[in-house]
């Protein structure tokens, strides 16, 4: 918005406009005026086009409106499409002031911030991440305000930093200008690859005196070292800046905010945000089903997010994830409780979510009702699970506090069904609070009284139509149809001439309007102020509230994964510190669903990391090798979130680092070709895998001619194979025959194939993986299966015929080999 405009001669209602739009800076602004919100200049464009309302113009500014008791619902349309919202209100009241009505920019609404509001997904955290930057360190702090959560790590590396970003996806990115500016591409790509805001804080905000001092006094601290934070000046920065953002700038609450928690990346199994994609764990890239999707079952949006968090962040430590293992067997093992247990859990509303509304007041009364009848289920849930014997499940049900005297107390105040709003009345129970009870009499038997009143005249005076009504205007008043208005005597006083009617008013009437008024003012008064004060008793128990949340949240992901582990057929698999990566009869999560039952054909896999370490997988198209190679990958995946596994039996040494390389993407938009992607895809594995890695490899130079992809392959094959402190666990799906020749050459290299059977001319795809290189390519069989024209199957199958007999494919294979081999001579020479 120009200066020009903010600052040009302006009416006294534009320049209070303009003095917001100020504070509001790149927020869509919502000015109150009346019983609209109205949007002038660029923003009344932008909010137009975008929600398609109508744009008019006064006085040549462009301008439109959406009544206020319906603005949450544009205010939400408008964050979800990625807009920052300021709003605009009265801050006195319209009846004392002395000229225009105060305005003032009253609350914020970004993407990053929503607290209450239809956009929130239950099951998924909402994320505001900031980022600061300190030599070559990156500090990154993230936030969930719906929840309090609030964490911190460092990072070393762009590429991390950007897959730490995919496994976030937060809804809102911050950072200072400065920085934004220097990562430009990362931030583009982050916007382009899922809906992010990107947002400005101040510069000074994340400078480290002040980031630390606003930390320390928000948690009431001396130093930051109980938190972990020792030393970890770009984090801190990064963190000081965004709580200024949310309390400052946004002016939005930050009491429930009790703590902040140092992590590392390094510590949980890395997942890069290729292969979360390529996995298709959170999202799809063909049909509708994710990772996350098959093995949810949890009752409660906190056990949803928490499980998210699981698959995001599989573990390393085997301790923790034994201890997983055992609370998921013990639950396999009690079918009855399982049940019972899913039962309670299913009366568990969002704890976490609708304490942090207590604490930050905006609870409504039907919050609180949630909220007793959720902590209601929390003692028999206890009872189920004391008798779950499981060292995790334990530790969980001793967080479970009994919140009885909290249930009595919102039991006996509120009434079982309350309004939506506070304003609405008839909050708390009669018999609750004895004033408010006598106020209550007041106002009913006023109404009483004036129900009688109305049968008293009509009858005294003969007129059947006559009735009480009231507006806010006038009060309480007599009308009567105009044609009967000569039968009302004079002391009744003609107030009002309608079309039809004719309205009166009496002394009587007036008096008791005044009682009933002031009688129905003070009983509102009291009741919200009652319930504000309840909401502040409430909020005192936050602590322990969150405490039953988190551990609910726990028992409620063990459950969904005994229950999907049950349903599925999923076996306990051994995770140790071994080299072993062995799956028997493993079967891939999505796939198998997506197949009538028992049609998926389960496969082995024996890698011990030494003499088997590389597996060549060959075999014609649609023979199942892609399915294969991802469906170890998420089995190990499975196993190190400590859940059960599809398969018969499953023996996993722990993996530090998943990368996969599958598909054929382009990504022209930035500059970078098919090949390219894939190449620097494969740089990344190479620079960063370890012996301790699983390497996914669905092809590799493809997208180039035959003879400089077989050198690629090869030589990227042959990288894993033997270097030092890169040994990583391989599956190498190829459709160039050449490399099953490093079998033969370097050990650990073994090759496999995807079975077919020939009947009749025809192919049938056994979908079994072997031992032993595939000897033919069967892709003019597939072709055909695709539907490509009979005359040119025909003519492949003669230019086939005639390249083989020529000897060409076999002189190629025979070239490449030798032409690698002379390579490796010189090399090692
Ligand atoms: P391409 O080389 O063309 O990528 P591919 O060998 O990787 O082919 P997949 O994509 O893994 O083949 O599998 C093709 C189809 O075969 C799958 O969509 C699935 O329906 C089916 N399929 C794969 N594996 C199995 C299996 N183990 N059991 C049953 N059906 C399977």
């Amino acid at each position: 918005m120009s200066q020009e405009i903010l600052e040009k001669n302006l009416t006294p209602m534009m320049e209070q406009w303009a003095s917001c739009k100020k504070i509001a800076k790149e927020a869509l602004l919502f000015f109150r005026m009346g019983d609209f919100y109205e949007a002038f200049h660029d923003d009344a464009v932008v909010i137009a086009r975008e929600l398609e309302l109508t744009l008019t113009k006064r006085q040549g500014v462009p301008m439109c409106g959406v009544p206020w008791h319906a603005a949450e619902n544009y205010i939400d349309r408008l964050v979800a499409k990625g807009y920052p919202v300021a709003i605009a209100d009265q801050v006195e009241d319209p009846k004392q002031a002395k000229g225009l009505v105060k305005r003032a920019v009253t609350r914020f609404v970004t993407p990053g911030t929503v607290i209450n509001s239809s956009l929130l997904s239950e099951k998924t955290n909402n994320y505001l991440v900031s980022f600061a930057q300190v030599g070559a360190v990156f500090g990154l702090a993230t936030l969930d305000l719906t929840t309090g959560e609030f964490k911190v790590t460092e990072i070393e590396n762009e590429r991390e930093l950007k897959s730490e970003i995919y496994r976030l996806r937060p809804a809102e990115l911050l950072t200072s200008e400065k920085f934004q500016k220097k990562h430009e591409k990362l931030f583009e790509e982050a916007k382009e690859s899922f809906r992010v805001l990107l947002s400005c804080g101040q510069e000074w905000s994340f400078d480290h005196k002040h980031a630390y001092a606003f930390l320390v006094d928000h948690f009431q601290v001396h130093h930051l070292d109980g938190f972990g934070l020792k030393g970890m000046v770009a984090a801190i920065n990064a963190a000081g800046a965004l709580l200024a953002y949310v309390q400052e700038e946004l002016s939005l609450p930050v009491t429930h905010i009790r703590t902040i928690k140092a992590y590392s990346t390094a510590d949980t199994l890395s997942i890069d945000w290729v292969s979360q994609r390529n996995l298709e764990l959170f999202e799809t890239l063909h049909g509708d089903q994710t990772l996350l999707k098959v093995i949810d079952r949890t009752q409660t949006p906190m056990g949803g997010r928490e499980l998210r968090q699981w698959l995001k962040h599989p573990l390393l430590s085997v301790q923790e994830i034994t201890k997983r293992q055992d609370g998921i067997e013990a639950l396999t093992f009690a079918p009855t409780a399982l049940a019972k247990l899913r039962g309670g859990l299913r009366g568990v509303r969002d704890l976490e979510r609708l304490m942090m509304k207590v604490t930050a007041g905006f609870a409504t009364p039907r919050d609180l009702v949630a909220l007793s009848s959720s902590l209601k289920q929390v003692a028999p849930i206890k009872e189920i699970i004391c008798q779950i014997g499981s060292a995790l499940i334990y530790e969980c049900s001793e967080q479970l506090t009994d919140m009885k005297e909290l249930v009595e107390l919102l039991e006996r105040a509120l009434v079982d069904e309350p309004p939506l709003r506070l304003t609405d009345g008839h909050i708390f129970r009669d018999g609750f609070y004895p004033s408010l009870d006598e106020l209550r009499t007041i106002t009913k038997n006023g109404r009483e009284w004036i129900a009688r009143y109305q049968n008293q005249i009509r009858e005294e005076y003969g007129i059947k139509t006559l009735k009480v009504g009231f507006n806010k205007i006038f009060g309480y008043y007599i009308e009567v149809s105009r044609g009967q208005a000569h039968l009302m005597p004079d002391i009744f006083q003609r107030r009002q001439t309608l079309v039809n009617n004719e309205r009166f008013i009496s002394p009587e009437l007036k008096e008791y309007e005044g009682k009933v008024l002031t009688a129905q003012d003070r009983m509102e008064t009291m009741e919200s102020d009652l319930f504000l004060k309840l909401r502040q008793k409430i909020a005192e128990s936050a602590e322990p509230v969150c405490k039953i949340a988190r551990s609910l949240a726990t028992i409620d992901t063990l459950s969904s994964l005994a229950e999907i582990a049950r349903a599925h057929d999923y076996v306990r698999p051994v995770v140790d510190e071994s080299e072993k990566l062995e799956i028997v009869e493993g079967r891939h999560p999505i796939v198998e669903l997506s197949l009538p039952k028992e049609q998926f054909i389960p496969n082995d896999i024996q890698l011990d990391g030494e003499k088997e370490l590389l597996m060549l997988i060959t075999g014609p198209n649609m023979a199942g090798k892609s399915t294969y190679i991802r469906q170890v990958a998420m089995i190990v995946i499975m196993a190190q979130m400590g859940a059960f596994i599809p398969a018969r039996k499953g023996h996993i040494g722990i993996v530090d680092k998943i990368f996969t390389r599958i598909g054929a993407s382009d990504d022209l938009s930035r500059g970078q070709s098919t090949f390219m992607v894939e190449m620097s895809e494969t740089a990344n594995i190479l620079n960063n895998a370890t012996s301790r890695s699983l390497v996914i490899l669905d092809e590799i130079g493809r997208g180039t001619s035959t003879y400089d992809g077989v050198a690629i392959a090869w030589a990227v094959a042959e990288y894993l194979l033997k270097t030092d402190g890169r040994q990583a666990k391989t599956l190498f799906a190829t459709h160039y025959f050449e490399l099953t020749g490093l079998e033969k050459m370097i050990d650990g290299a073994v090759n496999y194939h995807a079975g077919v059977k020939e009947w009749n001319d025809e192919i049938i795809f056994l979908h079994k993986i072997e031992r032993g290189a595939a000897d033919r390519s069967y892709g003019i069989h597939v072709a055909r299966l695709a539907g490509l024209p009979a005359p040119v199957i025909t003519r492949a199958r003669q230019i086939l015929g005639e390249l083989e007999q020529d000897g060409g494919r076999k002189s190629n294979k025979r070239k490449v080999l030798q032409a690698v081999e002379k390579q490796l001579l010189l090399f090692e020479s």
